[in-house]
């Protein structure tokens, strides 16, 4: 299972681009995070299956004029920085950021890396690594 970022032109948004794609190739996929507007489109999906199936679905889209992009950065948290004033948890999308005990906790898998977090962190706790 990969994550990628989807996004879509004026006229491509208006199609069941993702939808044709899951049927047509048979690959699952579990969208994680959407903002569909008129004239454009961006998701965030888990593409299920190994890398042939995940191969076959984002080719597909590619062929149908979806941008598709792998994420393949993590998101990290700087234990010395953070204050766990759990400025984060109040603007992240997913589960990535729960707090438990009153302490900051961050699940990688969960996280979609859209950066949310790291814009608000008053003490520059959270980076993106990529690769
Ligand atoms: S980048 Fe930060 S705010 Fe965005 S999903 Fe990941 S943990 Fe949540
Ligand atoms: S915003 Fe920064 S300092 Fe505050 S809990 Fe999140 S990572 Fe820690």
């Amino acid at each position: 299972m990969n994550k990628y970022v989807l996004k879509y032109s004026t006229d491509e948004v208006k199609k069941p681009a993702l939808a044709e794609a899951i049927l047509e190739t048979g690959v699952m996929v579990n969208i994680l995070l959407a903002d569909v507007e008129y004239s454009k489109g961006m998701m965030v999906v888990a593409v299920l299956g190994d890398d042939k199936k995940q191969k076959k679905l984002t080719d597909y889209l590619r062929k149908h004029s979806v941008e598709v992009e792998k994420l393949e950065s993590t998101i990290l948290k700087d234990d010395d920085r953070c204050i766990d004033c759990c400025a984060c948890y109040g603007v992240c999308p997913t589960k990535a950021i729960t707090i438990k005990d009153w302490k900051m906790q961050l699940d990688k898998d969960e996280c979609i890396r859209c950066k949310a977090c790291i814009e608000v962190c008053p003490v520059r706790a959270l980076s993106l690594q990529e690769g």
